[in-house]
Protein backbone atom coordinates (compact mmCIF):
# COMPACT_ATOMS: atom_id res chain seq x y z
CA UNK A 1 0.00 0.00 0.00
CA UNK A 2 1.28 3.60 -1.18
CA UNK A 3 2.00 6.27 1.88
CA UNK A 4 2.09 8.80 -0.73
CA UNK A 5 0.74 9.26 -4.39
CA UNK A 6 2.26 12.25 -6.01
CA UNK A 7 0.05 11.94 -8.74
CA UNK A 8 0.43 13.94 -12.68
CA UNK A 9 2.13 17.08 -10.36
CA UNK A 10 3.45 20.40 -11.96
CA UNK A 11 4.26 22.98 -10.24
CA UNK A 12 4.26 27.02 -11.50
CA UNK A 13 5.67 28.92 -9.38
CA UNK A 14 4.65 32.35 -10.40
CA UNK A 15 1.16 30.88 -11.71
CA UNK A 16 1.89 30.15 -14.82
CA UNK A 17 3.79 33.45 -16.49
CA UNK A 18 6.24 31.08 -17.21
CA UNK A 19 6.06 28.40 -19.86
CA UNK A 20 8.77 25.81 -17.93
CA UNK A 21 7.14 24.44 -14.48
CA UNK A 22 9.56 23.63 -11.81
CA UNK A 23 8.39 20.29 -11.89
CA UNK A 24 5.95 18.87 -14.81
CA UNK A 25 3.70 15.89 -14.65
CA UNK A 26 5.71 14.30 -12.03
CA UNK A 27 4.04 11.32 -10.44
CA UNK A 28 5.58 8.84 -7.48
CA UNK A 29 4.42 6.43 -5.50
CA UNK A 30 6.26 5.25 -1.96
CA UNK A 31 5.45 2.65 -0.10
CA UNK A 32 5.56 1.54 3.64
CA UNK A 33 9.36 0.41 4.58
CA UNK A 34 11.27 2.10 1.21
CA UNK A 35 13.79 3.98 0.95
CA UNK A 36 13.47 6.47 -1.71
CA UNK A 37 16.03 8.66 -2.68
CA UNK A 38 15.81 11.52 -5.15
CA UNK A 39 19.14 12.24 -7.31
CA UNK A 40 19.11 14.94 -9.95
CA UNK A 41 21.34 18.37 -10.84
CA UNK A 42 20.68 21.32 -9.05
CA UNK A 43 17.47 23.14 -10.11
CA UNK A 44 16.03 19.95 -11.39
CA UNK A 45 12.95 20.32 -8.86
CA UNK A 46 14.22 18.18 -6.22
CA UNK A 47 13.22 20.71 -3.66
CA UNK A 48 10.12 21.02 -5.29
CA UNK A 49 8.69 17.73 -4.91
CA UNK A 50 9.73 17.00 -1.38
CA UNK A 51 8.13 20.27 -0.34
CA UNK A 52 4.78 19.83 -2.06
CA UNK A 53 4.89 16.01 0.01
CA UNK A 54 5.67 18.01 3.20
CA UNK A 55 2.39 19.94 1.75
CA UNK A 56 4.28 23.80 2.55
CA UNK A 57 3.52 24.00 -1.12
CA UNK A 58 0.35 23.25 -3.28
CA UNK A 59 0.12 21.85 -6.92
CA UNK A 60 -0.79 23.86 -9.82
CA UNK A 61 -1.83 20.98 -11.39
CA UNK A 62 -2.42 17.26 -9.81
CA UNK A 63 -3.07 16.10 -6.45
CA UNK A 64 -0.75 14.48 -3.62
CA UNK A 65 -2.04 12.16 -0.99
CA UNK A 66 -1.10 10.05 1.95
CA UNK A 67 -2.51 6.85 2.45
CA UNK A 68 -5.95 8.16 0.53
CA UNK A 69 -6.07 11.55 1.85
CA UNK A 70 -4.92 14.51 -0.31
CA UNK A 71 -2.10 16.49 1.32
CA UNK A 72 -3.32 20.00 1.79
CA UNK A 73 -0.88 21.26 4.61
CA UNK A 74 1.68 20.63 6.61
CA UNK A 75 1.62 18.44 9.97
CA UNK A 76 3.55 15.85 11.71
CA UNK A 77 2.75 13.00 10.05
CA UNK A 78 5.36 14.17 7.91
CA UNK A 79 8.32 14.76 9.38
CA UNK A 80 11.41 17.05 7.59
CA UNK A 81 14.98 16.90 7.97
CA UNK A 82 16.88 19.94 6.22
CA UNK A 83 20.36 20.78 4.96
CA UNK A 84 21.01 22.64 7.87
CA UNK A 85 19.56 22.04 11.25
CA UNK A 86 16.42 24.00 12.53
CA UNK A 87 16.87 23.52 15.92
CA UNK A 88 16.10 26.10 18.65
CA UNK A 89 19.06 27.26 19.52
CA UNK A 90 17.19 28.32 23.47
CA UNK A 91 16.14 24.84 24.06
CA UNK A 92 18.47 21.80 24.96
CA UNK A 93 18.34 18.58 23.14
CA UNK A 94 16.04 16.97 24.80
CA UNK A 95 13.28 19.87 24.96
CA UNK A 96 13.53 20.28 21.02
CA UNK A 97 12.97 16.69 20.87
CA UNK A 98 9.67 17.16 22.81
CA UNK A 99 9.15 20.24 21.17
CA UNK A 100 6.44 18.83 18.42
CA UNK A 101 4.69 15.82 21.01
CA UNK A 102 4.31 18.61 23.41
CA UNK A 103 2.55 21.01 21.04
CA UNK A 104 0.39 18.02 20.06
CA UNK A 105 -0.54 17.49 23.51
CA UNK A 106 1.26 14.59 24.41
CA UNK A 107 1.01 14.23 27.98
CA UNK A 108 4.80 15.23 29.95
CA UNK A 109 5.39 11.65 30.98
CA UNK A 110 4.71 10.54 27.15
CA UNK A 111 7.03 13.23 26.14
CA UNK A 112 9.66 12.35 28.48
CA UNK A 113 9.57 8.50 27.22
CA UNK A 114 9.56 9.74 23.69
CA UNK A 115 12.41 12.02 23.96
CA UNK A 116 14.25 9.21 26.11
CA UNK A 117 13.76 6.84 23.66
CA UNK A 118 15.25 8.80 20.50
CA UNK A 119 17.70 10.14 22.34
CA UNK A 120 19.23 6.44 23.19
CA UNK A 121 18.40 5.63 19.22
CA UNK A 122 20.56 8.11 17.97
CA UNK A 123 22.97 7.95 20.42
CA UNK A 124 22.88 11.36 22.21
CA UNK A 125 21.53 10.57 25.45
CA UNK A 126 24.51 11.96 27.58
CA UNK A 127 23.55 15.36 25.24
CA UNK A 128 20.34 15.45 26.34
CA UNK A 129 20.84 18.75 29.01
CA UNK A 130 22.85 20.31 26.03
CA UNK A 131 22.20 23.14 23.99
CA UNK A 132 22.22 22.77 20.28
CA UNK A 133 25.74 25.17 19.86
CA UNK A 134 27.26 23.12 22.38
CA UNK A 135 27.33 19.68 19.43
CA UNK A 136 28.87 19.45 16.10
CA UNK A 137 27.38 19.61 12.76
CA UNK A 138 26.55 15.31 12.44
CA UNK A 139 25.12 15.47 16.08
CA UNK A 140 22.48 18.50 15.33
CA UNK A 141 21.74 16.68 12.23
CA UNK A 142 20.97 13.89 14.71
CA UNK A 143 18.94 15.99 17.05
CA UNK A 144 16.98 17.01 13.79
CA UNK A 145 16.29 13.50 13.04
CA UNK A 146 15.23 12.50 16.50
CA UNK A 147 12.88 15.49 16.46
CA UNK A 148 11.44 14.62 13.14
CA UNK A 149 11.01 10.59 14.78
CA UNK A 150 9.37 11.92 18.02
CA UNK A 151 6.30 12.66 16.51
CA UNK A 152 6.39 9.18 14.99
CA UNK A 153 5.28 10.37 11.28
CA UNK A 154 4.35 8.31 8.26
CA UNK A 155 7.21 9.29 6.57
CA UNK A 156 10.61 11.01 7.03
CA UNK A 157 11.36 13.48 4.03
CA UNK A 158 14.90 14.69 4.10
CA UNK A 159 16.46 17.12 2.13
CA UNK A 160 19.55 17.31 1.56
CA UNK A 161 20.34 16.10 4.93
CA UNK A 162 24.14 15.26 4.82
CA UNK A 163 25.62 17.75 2.11
CA UNK A 164 26.86 20.58 4.99
CA UNK A 165 28.92 18.18 6.69
CA UNK A 166 32.42 16.99 6.62
CA UNK A 167 33.28 13.53 4.34
CA UNK A 168 33.87 11.53 7.50
CA UNK A 169 30.76 12.73 9.20
CA UNK A 170 28.72 12.24 6.30
CA UNK A 171 29.80 8.80 6.31
CA UNK A 172 29.23 8.08 9.47
CA UNK A 173 26.00 9.55 9.20
CA UNK A 174 24.81 7.31 6.08
CA UNK A 175 25.68 4.50 8.13
CA UNK A 176 24.09 5.46 11.23
CA UNK A 177 20.87 6.62 9.05
CA UNK A 178 20.88 3.52 7.69
CA UNK A 179 21.13 0.73 10.26
CA UNK A 180 17.56 3.22 11.84
CA UNK A 181 16.05 2.68 8.56
CA UNK A 182 16.70 -1.37 8.74
CA UNK A 183 15.95 -1.25 12.31
CA UNK A 184 12.47 0.84 12.71
CA UNK A 185 11.31 0.17 9.07
CA UNK A 186 10.77 3.24 8.89
CA UNK A 187 9.75 5.06 5.55
CA UNK A 188 12.07 7.43 3.98
CA UNK A 189 12.52 9.85 1.05
CA UNK A 190 16.00 11.55 1.01
CA UNK A 191 17.26 14.16 -1.60
CA UNK A 192 20.46 13.94 -2.76
CA UNK A 193 22.43 15.53 -5.85
CA UNK A 194 25.38 12.38 -5.21
CA UNK A 195 24.03 9.26 -7.37
CA UNK A 196 26.88 7.60 -4.97
CA UNK A 197 24.74 8.71 -1.84
CA UNK A 198 21.48 7.56 -3.32
CA UNK A 199 22.87 3.98 -4.67
CA UNK A 200 24.12 3.35 -1.35
CA UNK A 201 21.42 3.78 0.85
CA UNK A 202 17.81 4.01 -1.39
CA UNK A 203 15.83 0.87 -2.30
CA UNK A 204 14.81 3.06 -5.11
CA UNK A 205 16.20 5.75 -6.65
CA UNK A 206 14.33 8.35 -8.47
CA UNK A 207 16.39 10.38 -10.94
CA UNK A 208 15.24 13.55 -11.92
CA UNK A 209 16.33 15.80 -15.28
CA UNK A 210 16.17 19.64 -15.33
CA UNK A 211 13.75 22.40 -17.93
CA UNK A 212 11.21 20.93 -16.92
CA UNK A 213 11.68 19.03 -13.67
CA UNK A 214 10.66 15.53 -14.68
CA UNK A 215 11.26 11.77 -12.89
CA UNK A 216 13.55 10.13 -16.27
CA UNK A 217 13.69 6.93 -14.57
CA UNK A 218 13.59 4.85 -11.14
CA UNK A 219 15.64 2.58 -10.29
CA UNK A 220 15.35 -0.75 -8.33
CA UNK A 221 18.16 -1.08 -6.02
CA UNK A 222 19.19 -4.93 -4.75
CA UNK A 223 19.37 -4.45 -0.77
CA UNK A 224 20.32 -8.22 -0.24
CA UNK A 225 24.01 -7.20 0.24
CA UNK A 226 24.09 -3.68 1.58
P1 LIG B 1 16.53 21.47 -6.60
O1 LIG B 1 16.05 21.15 -5.21
O2 LIG B 1 16.59 20.26 -7.48
O3 LIG B 1 17.81 22.24 -6.62
P2 LIG B 1 14.30 23.36 -6.64
O4 LIG B 1 13.06 22.57 -6.43
O5 LIG B 1 14.87 24.11 -5.51
O6 LIG B 1 15.42 22.40 -7.27
O7 LIG B 1 14.05 24.39 -7.83
C1 LIG B 1 13.45 24.01 -9.07
C2 LIG B 1 13.26 25.25 -9.92
O8 LIG B 1 12.28 26.10 -9.32
C3 LIG B 1 14.51 26.10 -10.09
O9 LIG B 1 14.52 26.62 -11.39
C4 LIG B 1 14.32 27.19 -9.06
O10 LIG B 1 14.99 28.36 -9.44
C5 LIG B 1 12.82 27.38 -9.05
N1 LIG B 1 12.31 27.81 -7.73
C6 LIG B 1 12.48 27.15 -6.55
N2 LIG B 1 11.86 27.79 -5.55
C7 LIG B 1 11.28 28.90 -6.09
C8 LIG B 1 10.48 29.95 -5.57
N3 LIG B 1 10.15 30.02 -4.28
N4 LIG B 1 10.06 30.90 -6.43
C9 LIG B 1 10.38 30.83 -7.74
N5 LIG B 1 11.11 29.86 -8.31
C10 LIG B 1 11.56 28.91 -7.51
P1 LIG C 1 29.77 13.52 14.55
O1 LIG C 1 30.16 12.37 13.68
O2 LIG C 1 28.54 13.20 15.36
O3 LIG C 1 29.72 14.85 13.91
P2 LIG C 1 32.30 14.30 15.63
O4 LIG C 1 33.24 13.55 14.77
O5 LIG C 1 32.16 15.76 15.49
O6 LIG C 1 30.85 13.59 15.66
O7 LIG C 1 32.63 13.98 17.16
C1 LIG C 1 32.80 12.65 17.60
C2 LIG C 1 32.40 12.56 19.06
O8 LIG C 1 33.10 13.57 19.81
C3 LIG C 1 30.94 12.84 19.29
O9 LIG C 1 30.08 11.73 19.11
C4 LIG C 1 30.95 13.33 20.72
O10 LIG C 1 30.94 12.23 21.62
C5 LIG C 1 32.25 14.09 20.81
N1 LIG C 1 32.01 15.53 20.60
C6 LIG C 1 32.00 16.22 19.44
N2 LIG C 1 31.76 17.51 19.62
C7 LIG C 1 31.58 17.67 20.93
C8 LIG C 1 31.28 18.79 21.78
N3 LIG C 1 31.09 20.03 21.31
N4 LIG C 1 31.18 18.58 23.10
C9 LIG C 1 31.38 17.36 23.61
N5 LIG C 1 31.68 16.26 22.88
C10 LIG C 1 31.76 16.40 21.56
Amino acid sequence: EAIISVDNVSVFYDGKQSKVPAIEEVSLEIEQGEFVCLVGPSGCGKSTLLKIIAGYIQPSQGKVFMKEEEISQADWRRGVVFQSPTLYPWLTVRKNIEYGPKVRKVSKEECAKLSTYYLNEVGLTDFADHHPYELSGGMKQRVSLARALANQPEIILMDEPFSALDAITRVKMQDFLREMWQKNNQTILLITHDIDEALALGTKVAIMSKNPGKIEKIIDVDYSNK
